[in-house]
């Protein structure tokens, strides 16, 4: 046999520089606006929130309102100030708006107005796209119709609120294609109001949401097993769409789609981004739509059709939840400040404030992405090209990764054939890249895959109203 003219080492080389690049989201173009963000979040600015957070002594959703020191309508007025000074720093850049509504429920007995404070800060070329962080203003202790007593709630949700305050003064500096929605929720520890106020509201003004970050209980980073998690944070998202139709279920569970919802999306975009911008810090995607058999606001947003994720701190403390103040047995419970590790705290606020910027400044995610290729040896990937967009980017993965593996870029034409890539074999998606090298989250075809804001093939169309659940 006759050998090799290239030694082995050169072959193997050429092999792996012409196999298919191998990467998680985000795109290798590098972006200095995020390490430059990342940097500008404060741990020291987050403590002086919660601490004045906790100074309102309770801000449980029943609690007194008139009062100008105590109580959720002191802690609401105080956050729109804030804002609204943000604002005034920046030319005037946020709206704040406090939509509210009245509920009556297991746990709100009397008619009860609960309001979110949102700080809008509009886009520039494309304002009813909408990229949301939110956070939960409201705290309570173990009674949850207990409205009187300390309920200091300084990491539930003082950290997820600290969060979209800390994001909201750095991003409010800079401007983005695409608007940002600072929101601060009451209502949730009594049935999740707040998140339903938002999403009304939203659905009200047409907003295109495309994705809320909801950040709720993100502070503390020792866990009730004593172990301390101080380099990852979870992100939990919907494996299939809260307002899937029958008709897409069905599709979906023949052809796949269970694990490729948009939420599911943000959080692999969260991921590769915390790799490529947050040093030690990443993300740990948890394929559930909140910790098991418990909840909070991005439910309500779920429902309405908008892709949402959980930001969660890594391990919980449960004696620092939900607790009346006081100490038993040598173990101290209560949701107090001493409890919140700010620079977590900050790293989280780093993850979110990345994502929402690379979100606003990327081209909208890819709409009308469908695939084909069934007994052919090449996969067919098309979706409707945008104005917006320069070029895209094919993913694809084996079906039981949990990370877009390979990828390869397309023109924007709005169709592209994969050479030898068997459609049975792999997942495939479509991100859309601006002509600033801004990359937006892989979209999965068909309706498991899609935005919800797209309008559905006609053949898909479910009876309802677009958009409500099913
Ligand atoms: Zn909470």
């Amino acid at each position: 046999m006759r050998k090799s003219l290239v030694p082995a080492t050169l072959a193997l080389a050429l092999a792996l520089a012409l196999a298919p690049a191998a990467y998680a989201q985000p795109s290798p173009a590098e972006h200095a606006l995020l390490h430059e963000l990342a940097a500008q979040v404060s741990p020291e600015r987050q403590h002086a929130t919660i601490a004045r957070l906790v100074g309102f002594g309770t801000r449980h959703t029943l609690s007194d309102t008139r009062s100008p020191t105590r109580g959720i309508g002191a802690a609401r007025r105080w956050v729109a100030a804030e804002f609204a000074q943000m604002s005034r720093d920046c030319g005037g850049c946020l709206t704040v708006e406090t939509p509210s509504e009245v509920f009556t429920g297991k746990r709100v007995p009397n008619p009860t107005e609960v309001m979110d404070v949102l700080a809008i800060q509009r886009g520039t070329t494309d304002p009813d796209r909408v990229i949301v962080i939110s956070g939960h203003i409201d705290s309570r202790v173990t009674d949850p119709l207990n409205a009187t007593s300390d309920a200091p709630g300084a990491n539930d949700d003082g950290s997820g609120t600290a969060a979209v305050i800390e994001a909201a003064r750095v991003l409010s500096k800079h401007r983005f294609p695409a608007t940002l929605v600072f929101a601060v929720l009451s209502g949730e520890e009594q049935g999740l109001y707040g998140g339903r106020v938002l999403a009304n509201y939203a659905t009200k003004h047409a907003w295109r949401v495309e994705a809320d970050l909801n950040n709720d209980i993100v502070g503390n980073s020792e866990g009730i097993n004593g172990v301390r998690e101080t380099t990852r944070v979870r992100v939990f998202s919907e494996g299939t769409k809260t307002v899937e139709t029958s008709a897409e279920a069905d599709r979906r569970r023949y052809n796949g789609g269970e694990v490729d919802s948009p939420s599911r999306q943000l959080a692999r975009f969260m991921d590769g981004l915390a790799n490529g911008y947050l040093g030690n810090f990443k993300v740990a995607m948890v394929y559930r739509t909140d910790r098991f058999a418990r909840g909070g606001d991005q439910v309500e947003m779920l429902k309405a059709g908008f892709p949402s994720v959980r930001v969660t701190e890594a391990n919980e403390n449960y004696n620092r939840q939900h607790q009346d103040l006081r100490t038993e047995n040598g173990v101290r419970y209560g949701d107090v400040l001493e409890g919140v590790d700010f620079a977590y705290l900050a790293n989280v606020t780093r993850l979110n404030v990345v994502a929402l910027a690379a979100l606003a400044s990327a081209p909208a995610p890819p709409t009308h992405v469908e695939i084909s290729g069934a007994v052919s040896a090449d996969a067919t990937v098309k979706w409707a090209p945008a104005a917006d967009t320069a070029r895209y980017r094919l993913w694809w993965r084996s079906t039981t990764d949990p990370q877009w593996r390979y990828s390869r870029l397309a023109p924007p034409s709005g169709k592209a054939v994969l050479k030898d890539v068997n459609i049975d074999d792999w997942f495939f998606g479509v991100s859309a890249i601006g002509a600033d090298g801004w990359e937006s989250p892989v979209v999965f075809p068909g309706g498991p895959g899609s935005w919800t804001h797209e309008e559905p093939p006609p053949a898909a169309a479910a009876p309802g109203t677009p958009g409500s659940t099913p």
